[in-house]
């Protein structure tokens, strides 16, 4: 469902305008969504500029049908900064000496590409026009002011100014600002909980890859999987760059429920790492010598009873933020973003309330994301042979996984679009 082929219905009110905080991957897709729209928005981000970190990631084909839906241009720009494949598989092997190849799903054609962070958000940041009138950087929301009987919101910012609008969307993260105050900061369900597993993140030159474990290995999808841990590995930056991501299960309880990332180092990741195989401990090697282990957050032990709330909601990881496992988060937030762009086409020309249509979004997004949140705890426990009755059984585990892959790949999200302007008008 491009945006060219949707309906236009009345003229757009001349008074309304989405606010969205925060322009990660959530807030700049629905910012694009809006702008190919033609409906009034500001975005509010705290950060002095657009900017993703320097990590890979990659985005599945329920993210690039939803990028398409959008805007076409978004996919553009993604496939534009994305990755080749190796090969069009994701396989996972067992980690240890044997290397034993475990199970491997097509990830379709050219599908479930990876590249850099950075490379795409610049990329879509490009996109927006006239982003010195639709984009406020430096400035963090502290709070919402609302009343039933005004049209409006206003946002309250922490360097004391303030804005309106008529409908506010908060994509600002795990951590988000507008989910504690749509669900009262002392509920446990306002902030994320740790999962007990944490990570090491690197990129490492694709030649020294390469030469440490052979083309093969370096030049596609691969996850090692062992008791307790995995390393997942693919090439990004125009096969410049391996990123890897080590995933360790929490025997020592480093972090606790505020701190996300502390001082690591190669040494002990190799140590966690001793006693697995060549390939895990040649790309393990290759790692700095210093980097940081970030503990993995999510949404799944007091998730967001709602995402709405009145003429707010919140959309992305503000919602539903869940573990790195399926690398499916980002797309879950794409996904928000391509129905919240078409309610509020909607709602601008004249169908329904604000209200209404974050009742709607609500409605359509809570269970798939909800069940997104789950799956991804349940395969890291898959990943790092914690269930019992699959451990380290390559049929057994690819009978599992593979459904809970595709479970995320192939959803409708032009039905969700559909069913979700037909319950605004209903
Ligand atoms: C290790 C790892 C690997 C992953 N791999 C994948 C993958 O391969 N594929 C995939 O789809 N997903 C993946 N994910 C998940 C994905 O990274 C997230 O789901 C996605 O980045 C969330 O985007 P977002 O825009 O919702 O939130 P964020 O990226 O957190 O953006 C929030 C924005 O809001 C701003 N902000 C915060 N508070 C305020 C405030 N009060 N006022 C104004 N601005 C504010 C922030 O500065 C930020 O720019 C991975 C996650 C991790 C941790």
């Amino acid at each position: 469902m491009p945006a060219a082929t949707n309906p236009n219905r009345g003229d757009i009110s001349p008074d309304f305008r989405v606010a969205i905080i925060g322009g990660g991957i959530t807030g700049i897709n629905l910012a694009l969504g809006l702008q190919a729209r033609k409906i009034p928005f500001t975005l509010y981000e705290r950060a002095p500029a657009f900017g993703e970190i320097g990590a890979g990631i990659g985005f599945s084909p329920n993210a690039e049908r939803a990028m398409t839906a959008i805007d076409p241009s978004i996919l553009a720009a993604f496939k534009a900064a994305a990755n080749p494949n190796g090969e069009d598989y994701f396989q996972w092997v067992d980690g240890y000496a044997t290397e034993e190849l475990l199970f491997k799903l097509h990830v379709g054609k050219d599908g479930f590409q990876g590249g850099l962070r950075s490379d795409i958000l610049d990329a879509w940041a490009s996109l927006v026009a006239n982003p010195s009138s639709t984009v406020q950087f430096g400035k963090t929301l502290a709070s919402i002011d609302s009343d039933s009987s005004s049209p409006n919101v206003t946002l309250n910012f922490t360097d004391g100014s303030t804005a309106t609008a008529s409908v506010v969307i908060g994509c600002d993260g795990i951590r988000s600002r507008v989910r504690q105050l749509l669900l009262g900061e002392s509920s446990p369900s306002a902030h994320p909980h740790y999962t007990s597993k944490f990570c090491y993140r690197a990129l490492v030159p694709m030649d020294r890859a390469v030469a440490a474990v052979g083309q093969y290995k370096a030049g596609t999808r691969f996850m090692h999987n062992g008791h307790d841990a995995h390393v997942i590995t693919y090439p990004v930056g125009n096969n410049k760059l391996l990123n890897v991501l080590a995933v360790l299960s929490d025997k020592e309880g480093w972090a606790d429920k505020t701190k996300t990332t502390g001082p690591g180092s190669k040494q002990e990741v190799l140590d966690a790492f001793a006693e697995w195989g060549p390939t895990v401990r040649g790309i393990v090697n290759l790692m700095p010598d210093q980097m940081d282990k970030w503990a993995i957050f999510d949404m799944l032990d007091h998730p967001a009873e709602k995402y709405n709330k009145g003429k707010a909601c919140i959309a992305g990881d503000a919602a539903h933020a869940t573990g790195p496992h399926l690398g499916a988060g980002g797309g879950m937030g794409i996904e928000d973003a391509l129905v919240l762009s078409e309610l509020m086409n909607a709602v601008a020309r004249g169908v329904g309330s604000v209200e209404k249509a974050l009742e709607v979004y609500n409605e359509v997004r809570y269970a798939r994301t909800q069940a997104v949140v789950e799956a991804t705890r349940r395969a890291c426990l898959l990943f790092h042979w914690q269930v019992e009755e699959v451990g380290n059984d390559g049929s057994k585990f690819g009978k599992e996984i593979s459904p809970m892959f595709l479970k995320v790949w192939e959803y409708d999200q032009e039905k969700m679009a559909e069913d979700a302007l037909a319950k605004l008008e209903g």
